[in-house]
């Protein structure tokens, strides 16, 4: 599904008309960009393996007014990890994000199937990042408190029988799992998650099944499979449905869309003309663009920051 209705000629035409316009707010794209190495071209070492024609798309979409920059979490920011309480986002990612908050035009939203809260304190990322957790079911905004950064959340909503039927989903998973080594359920908002990464293999893929014989088959409940979790909503948003909800919110001009899971792809199918969205590693995507891993993404951000004109102050 796409709003956007700009041929490819329409969007060259506006990308260069964006950029005489900007002003100040941004830089010069191409001004002292050498851009992806090439004869006679000594390219900063992060640009160094960004293949062209995705360093093109960043181009273009940075040469857009207002944009929106959603990233997944796990396997996108931070590796993936065998606990997954101990996930941490790639140094490079995180001083991107940290320079693009504050970038006049741009905004940050972390879009994952984490619980919100969880999300934010393992993130770390600055105020103003946009929180999207629970595969969009949880909205919220990181803001400077007290204690310092904290996430301001907007309450889920259920209704007395989703409330019910969440109740029902918690204690049939849980008995499913009934200490099986390296398996638990974790109990969100709007959903039971069975999580088997650190279980042996034959116990990982009985529970699984037996949650999607199960509990997964209740009426209205929504079922997400990803990498080693099994997701039992009672909620039937997606992280697409968030992005576009996010995205209008916003009015943003072109979105880029970051994610490794199955999950993600419905982020993917919501992008349109001038939007870019990058598959993190191997597997199915409809994502036009793929990197090899969060190391190889940690450049695109660093990339998209210095299209952007950023940092705004380099000796800080
Ligand atoms: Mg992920």
């Amino acid at each position: 599904m796409s709003t956007d209705d700009t041929t490819p000629d329409d969007a060259a035409d506006l990308a260069d008309t964006d950029a005489e316009a900007r002003g100040a707010g941004a830089a010069e794209v191409g001004a002292e960009d050498p851009g992806v190495p090439g004869p006679g071209v000594v390219a900063p070492l992060f640009t160094a393996h960004l293949e062209e024609i995705l360093d093109s798309a960043v181009r273009d979409l940075a040469a857009a007014p207002t944009i929106l920059v959603g990233l997944d979490f796990d396997g996108v920011l931070a590796p993936l990890v065998l606990d997954p309480s101990t996930s941490q986002v790639l140094p490079e990612s995180a001083a991107a994000i940290q320079d693009l908050t504050g970038l006049p035009g741009v905004t940050v939203a972390v879009v994952s199937g984490r619980e919100a809260a969880t999300l934010t304190a393992l993130a770390d990322v600055p105020a103003g990042t946009r929180i999207i957790g629970s595969h969009g079911a949880q909205w919220g905004t990181v803001v400077a408190g007290p204690r310092g950064r904290e996430l301001r959340a907007d309450p889920v909503a259920l209704t007395e029988g989703q409330t019910a039927l969440l109740a029902r989903l918690v204690r049939e998973t849980e008995a499913i799992v009934d200490g099986v080594p390296g398996a638990h359920v974790e109990v969100k908002p709007a959903a039971a998650v069975l999580h088997t990464r650190a279980a042996a293999r034959p116990d990982a893929e009985r529970l699984t099944q037996a949650a999607l014989d199960g509990p997964a088959t209740h009426p209205d409940v929504h079922v997400i499979v990803g990498k080693e979790v099994v997701e039992m909503s009672v909620l039937s948003v997606t992280k697409g449905d968030a992005l576009v909800q996010l995205r209008t919110e916003l009015g943003a001009d072109a979105v880029l869309y970051a994610g490794d899971d199955t999950t993600d792809e419905d982020a993917f199918a919501v992008l349109g003309e001038g939007d870019v969205g990058i598959k993190v590693g191997p597997g199915e995507t409809g994502a036009a663009y793929r990197v090899t891993d969060p190391e190889e993404f940690s450049a695109v951000l660093m990339r998209l920051v210095t299209l952007r004109g950023g940092p705004l102050d380099t000796s800080a």
